[in-house]
């Protein structure tokens, strides 16, 4: 060793590690063979490298060479796993379209609510809603034939007809009415005056106030002996007249 200066010896030390590794090529690795054919300090420091670049060495070669064994199962691993996948999105998919169709039911059953709804209500204007105390129908089949009449507010009234027709029963006549204005709460009187002066009554309805209102009167007098149709508010005052 004290043929070397500092600096060669260090750098030769330095090379230690790549000689034990067996990374020095011939002629590098020459110049180190023949240093440590004279340094004792030097053969004792690679005696403990060789060890550990042989630990290195099988290191490399089971960690780096060889790749690990693939699990024998990993092929049918990886075939499940993908077809599991596939199963759920298809199972996905058959949700979404399912979820679809209900959804497209529920609207089904939501609109069928709403006419049955509709149709309740319009029910409900012309029976319960308009305020149909006396005979009140279901709407007779459109083939019966109404014949129109006209129906004219008393002047001092606020009533507005919307329309007035008759029906000819073959058990009397009815006044089909849709009209607005009657005042809220109070009892008005439908009737019908035969030709020999009679007054039958029609019924009765509770006045709704500006909400239109539909109301089928009903008389026992038959279309062919009537002469005029007549509705009175509670203290028997005229509200609507025609005649027929
Ligand atoms: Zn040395």
């Amino acid at each position: 060793m004290s043929t070397f200066d500092d600096a060669a010896h260090r750098e030769l030390r330095e090379l230690l590690g790549s000689y034990a590794l067996g990374h020095l090529a011939g002629p590098e690795a020459d110049p180190v063979r023949a240093h440590l054919d004279g340094c004792a300090a030097c053969r004792l420091e690679l005696d403990g490298l060789l060890p550990v670049a042989r630990a290195l060495g099988s290191v490399d070669a089971a960690a780096f060479a060889d790749p690990a064994p693939l699990p024998p199962t990993l092929g049918d691993d990886v075939r499940r796993a993908v077809s599991e996948a596939r199963s759920a999105r298809d199972a996905d998919e058959v949700g979404r379209r399912r979820e679809a169709a209900d959804l497209r039911a529920r609207r089904g059953r939501v609109r069928l609510a709403t006419v049955a709804a509709t149709v309740v209500v319009a029910l409900g204007v012309g029976g319960v809603v308009g305020g149909v105390v006396g005979r009140a129908t279901a709407p007779e089949p459109p083939t019966v034939p109404t014949e129109a009449i006209s129906m004219a507010p008393s002047p001092q009234r606020s009533v507005s007809v919307d329309s007035a027709d008759l029906v000819a029963h073959t058990w009397g006549v009815e006044l089909r009415i849709v009209a607005a204005g009657f005042a809220e709460g109070q009892t008005f009187r439908a009737a019908f005056r035969t030709d020999d002066g009679e007054l039958v009554p029609a019924g009765e309805f509770i006045g709704v106030g500006d909400s239109p209102m539909t109301c089928f009167l009903q008389s026992s007098a038959l279309r062919e002996d009537v002469t005029q149709v007549v509705i009175t508010d509670d203290g028997g005052e005229t509200v609507l007249s025609s005649d027929l």
